[in-house]
């Protein structure tokens, strides 16, 4: 089971510090591996641009010991001025396609970090939208968006872009360090005297800089996921003025990823500054001590011109490095999460064997000593001992108190959950062992909300359905649903677009067009969580008519508010404490008078139901 917290929670630890240390850097580069090739040609490129970048010295060395060396004739001057000539033509040359190698390095390793990151996104995506709806119910929705478009951005860089500047930098240091070796080897040494203790303290460094940029990767996370609750809830925060809470609120949480970065910058700009330091210090050493073996007369200037230059290109290249060693930390850090997420294991089996059900689906559901609680609030026992059976084509009516346990019925029925004790079985045959496609095929259902998806009103109600839905279908179930009329007096008919969540629709009308779709699954299961008290009247009994119509012929378990629908149940059950109380036919119940008598007394038949309607 996946080991958060609940949510509300402000804790930025979430994830689980055990299974977080080994993700490493190491864990980055291996999403490169797919563009191994484009990185090896671009490798090559890298090393064609460091070579030029390492001759040029050699160049520049050269001018200046023509430039000292030439003798003071006539012929002198114009060989000295010749040999300059070619010399700069060599170096126009070199620069000319160091440029071009350079170009072509950026170029791939751009694109190859583009590629690795829109992978790395729908894997992402992929994984998590497969996960168990318990998952959902302790994970907040603004983390994983963040884990999606932040974290992402930090492992693209650091698997690409960092990796081609390692590379590139790399490379110039060995060269420009043969190179060196080359002129003189024991400046080299003095020069690279400081290389030992920079890299000792560089290991300390990275590791907290990698803790710090976890924490502030989390921190950003719980920010985002407030400004996704907020928005989301717009129209509750307006109606209570609350905005002022709700700018507090993410400017709290803002804040806390502001310290964190302000330290962790903190960290980045001592570090930057030493090694800066200690580069600049070598240079020194090199120059005064090579300035001393050009006097001397054991160095040209031109060498001493051409060393200095290389330490200067190696020094560079080094002090990147310690940097690029930096963002691999911070990514390692940031990306932590990205690879837990990505390793996490469903805790529901997705499709069992897809047993073929038999050709006599009647659809018949069983629920058999069901017990359950959910998994984010394990203690609280929901259901306690459920037995209950749909029989093919037989209308089960749901009732009991509030909290009782009638959506949780539901929701198992659907699998959202799989129970903790006991079976639920469809046409004889264990939930769990049915594929999952297969299930929702032969399961569908209608919540109290229906959710409907930001785009047309046809492709809502053709939602699921694989292959083209035709036209006349979607009418012909939209009549059926009482909805086409509100529909076609759109100006744009079906192809309106409904908003997030279907803002723009009305309750009655995203109800209409919720069953609408059912009737399109045309699933031989159906349930029901009756829409109640938050239509109006007429737009009550519209979606009730459409009910009706949806019911007709299928298994139905309905949760039910109103006495009409109760009545017509072939089974009515008493949800009450997590256990059936009372199960029989309305006419029986009212005649044991007992729990549901009660109910039908105090609840169903109170003022403001509209039972009367038909
Ligand atoms: P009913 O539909 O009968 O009103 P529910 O089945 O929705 O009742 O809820 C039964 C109990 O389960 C309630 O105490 C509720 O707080 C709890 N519950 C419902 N959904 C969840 C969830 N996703 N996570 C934890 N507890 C839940
Ligand atoms: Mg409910």
């Amino acid at each position: 089971r996946f080991n958060t917290k609940l949510p509300g929670g402000t804790d930025l630890e979430v994830g689980d510090a055990v299974q977080a240390q080994n993700v490493g850097f190491g864990r980055i580069l291996k999403l490169a591996r797919p563009e191994a090739f484009i990185l090896c040609l671009a490798t090559v490129a890298l090393f064609v641009s460091s070579l030029s970048n390492v001759l040029l010295p050699t160049f520049a060395g050269r001018v200046i010991d023509i430039v000292t060396a030439h003798s003071d004739t006539d012929e002198g001057r114009e060989a000295a001025l010749k040999a300059v000539n070619h010399a700069i033509l060599l170096i126009v040359v070199v620069v000319l396609v160091g440029s071009t190698a350079t170009m072509v390095r950026a170029y791939l390793f751009s694109a190859a970090s583009e590629r690795v990151v829109a992978r790395l996104k729908k894997d992402l995506f992929s994984h998590l939208i497969a996960q168990e709806i318990a998952f959902f119910d302790v994970t907040r929705t603004g983390e994983l968006l963040n884990r999606l478009s932040e974290d992402t951005q930090v492992i693209k860089n650091a698997a690409t872009t960092n990796l081609s500047e390692t590379l590139r930098s790399l490379a110039t240091s060995i060269i420009g360090v043969g190179f060196m070796l080359q002129t003189s080897w024991h400046l080299t040494a003095l020069a690279l005297i400081i290389v030992p203790a920079i890299s000792l303290g560089i290991r300390s460094f990275g590791k907290y800089l990698r803790e710090l940029s976890h924490k502030t990767q989390a921190a950003a996370a719980v920010a985002a996921s407030i400004a996704e609750e907020s928005f989301g809830a717009v129209r509750t925060v307006r109606s209570f003025a609350n905005e002022e809470y709700e700018r507090s609120r993410y400017a709290e949480k803002v804040n806390v990823t502001l310290q964190l970065g302000l330290r962790q910058s903190m960290v980045v700009g001592l570090f930057s500054g030493g090694v800066s330091a200690a580069a600049t210090l070598s240079i020194v050493a090199v120059v005064v001590y090579g300035a001393r073996l050009t006097i001397l007369g054991q160095m040209t200037t031109g060498t001493l011109t051409a060393f200095i230059l290389y330490s200067l290109t190696v020094g560079l290249s080094l002090a990147s490095l310690s940097g690029l060693y930096s963002t691999a930390m911070k990514a390692a850090g940031a990306s932590r999460r990205v690879f837990q997420l990505l390793d996490r294991v469903s805790s529901m089996s997705k499709a069992g064997d897809a047993k073929p059900l038999g050709k006599d689906e009647e659809g018949e559901v069983k629920l058999e000593n069901v017990w359950f609680s959910y998994p984010s609030r394990p203690k609280d026992l929901v259901l306690k001992g459920v037995n209950l059976t749909l029989k093919p084509g037989a209308k089960v009516a749901l009732v009991g108190p509030s909290g009782g346990g009638k959506t949780t019925i539901a929701n198992l029925v659907e699998r959202f959950y799989d129970p903790d004790q006991g079976v639920i079985t469809l046409n004889r045959i264990n939930l769990k062992e049915i594929d999952h496609r297969h299930l929702h095929e032969k399961i569908s259902i209608v919540s109290q909300e229906p959710t409907l998806f930001n785009c047309s009103i046809a492709e809502n109600i053709s939602y699921g359905l694989k292959d083209n839905v035709k036209h006349e279908d979607i009418e012909r179930v939209s009549r059926m649903a009482n909805a086409h009329e509100f529909v076609s007096k759109f100006p744009e008919g079906y192809e309106t677009q409904v908003g997030e969540r279907g803002v723009r629709l009305s309750g009655g009308q995203k109800q209409r067009i919720a069953i609408a779709r059912a009737l399109l699954m045309d699933s031989r299961v159906l349930l029901l969580d009756e829409a109640t008290s938050a239509l109006d009247a007429e737009s009550e009994f519209l979606v009730q008519d459409a009910m009706d119509r949806l019911m007709k012929g299928r298994t139905v378990l309905v949760i039910a508010h109103r006495l009409s629908t109760v009545q017509s149940a072939d089974t009515v059950a008493v949800i009450a404490d997590g256990k059936v109380a009372e199960q029989g036919s309305h006419f029986e119940l009212l005649k044991s008078n007992g729990l549901y008598a009660a109910l039908v007394r105090r609840q169903l038949q109170g003022p403001g139901t509209s039972s009367a309607t038909d």
